[in-house]
């Protein structure tokens, strides 16, 4: 069981609560998560009073430490979040945002062709890993940061927010310098630390759905970041894995309306890492438009075929273009904007 302590309460208020449980002989720990300071009793034998705790100054509400939508829970008439993608466009609004670019950033030539290709073509964002989870020691593990200056200066010459991926906490700082958005990947989602660490600045955060990670823990995963005080956490099915072989993942789409029921956070989806084949790119971003995803993230690069990480999942130019032109027709159908 937690007492949830409403922000703006003092710290007399808080003592208030901790005398009382004091009385009721309750075992307890003071949590201060950042954004707010929660009691969760970790021996609740003894005999607690719960109403008497739910009536004391500036508690905001008794929950539990598993309820994973403490912070963006939905309730009957709220919207989702609009979280802001860089100075111009927006996310979880009524328009889409598409977020598009190659898996990793491989020079500055040809992240800015593909920048410029993306934006011509609708993507208010362009991803791109500077800092590369890789699986294998040995694979190429991103430029760093001079991949996060070739980002930014494709952000100057089009405009497009810039998505990268933060994989210690140690380069916290250096990624928010750079990038508009932080993504955090499937790899890290149960890295409390670097989800914390994340929370403490002020850039919106991607936070991708670790691949074994049930609903329940990626919507955890989010409060960690909350918690330590940044709302703006964007949230991205990219797939789970699954007995099945056809696929690199199982897109589990089920999530987005499952989110939208719970949640006020927005949602988009990665068919590239949830498919893992080129060819279900398309349809896939259909379909997660059909369930009310606010978004897509989709790998792109001008030869995908020679791309140096996830060739296999990465659409050419041409094959966004088709992409976008028959996503309007789906957007429509879903009463958004493209
Ligand atoms: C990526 O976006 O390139 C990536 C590594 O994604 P994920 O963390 O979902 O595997
Ligand atoms: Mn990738």
């Amino acid at each position: 069981m937690i007492v949830v302590m409403d922000p703006c309460g003092t710290s007399a208020q808080l003592q208030h609560v901790v005398s009382m449980l004091d009385e009721m002989h309750a075992g307890y720990q003071v949590i201060d998560t950042g954004a707010r300071t929660v009691v969760e009793i970790v021996d609740s034998n003894s005999g607690i009073d719960r109403s008497r705790l739910e009536q004391a100054p500036m508690v905001e509400r008794i929950g539990s430490s598993g309820d994973p939508v403490l912070a963006a829970a939905r309730g009957a008439g709220d919207c989702t979040r609009e979280i802001p993608l860089g100075k111009t466009a927006s996310i979880g609004g009524r328009k889409l945002a598409i977020i598009a670019g190659p898996c990793s950033v491989e020079s500055e030539d040809r992240i800015l062709e593909t920048a410029h290709a993306v934006k011509e073509l609708g993507a208010v964002a362009l991803r791109g890993g500077a800092f590369k989870p890789r699986t294998s020691p040995y694979a190429f593990q991103g430029h760093g940061e001079p991949g996060l200056e070739w980002l930014a200066r494709a952000r100057e010459k089009t405009g497009l927010a810039i998505v990268t991926e933060v994989m210690r906490c140690e380069h916290v700082e250096l990624v928010a310098g750079y990038a508009d958005v932080l993504q955090v990947g499937s790899r890290n989602m149960h890295n409390s630390q670097l989800l914390s660490a994340v929370g403490r600045q002020t850039k919106p955060v991607l936070l991708k759905r670790g691949w074994s990670a049930t609903l329940q823990e990626f919507l955890l995963a989010a409060e960690y970041i909350m918690a330590s005080g940044n709302p703006n956490v964007i949230l991205c099915e990219r797939g789970i894995r699954t007995f099945e072989q056809y696929t690199r993942n199982t897109l589990a789409l089920a999530v987005v309306p499952e989110v939208k029921y719970r949640s006020t956070l927005p949602i988009i989806v990665d068919p590239s890492h949830g498919t893992g084949k080129a060819d279900l790119v398309q349809p896939m971003s259909y379909a997660a438009i059909a369930c009310g995803a606010d978004g897509l993230i989709i790998e792109v690069h001008r030869r995908p075929e020679k791309a140096w990480t996830d060739a296999f999942q990465t659409i050419g130019h041409e094959q966004f273009r088709s992409l976008m032109t028959g996503l309007r027709g789906f957007a429509r159908a879903a009463d958004r904007e493209l």
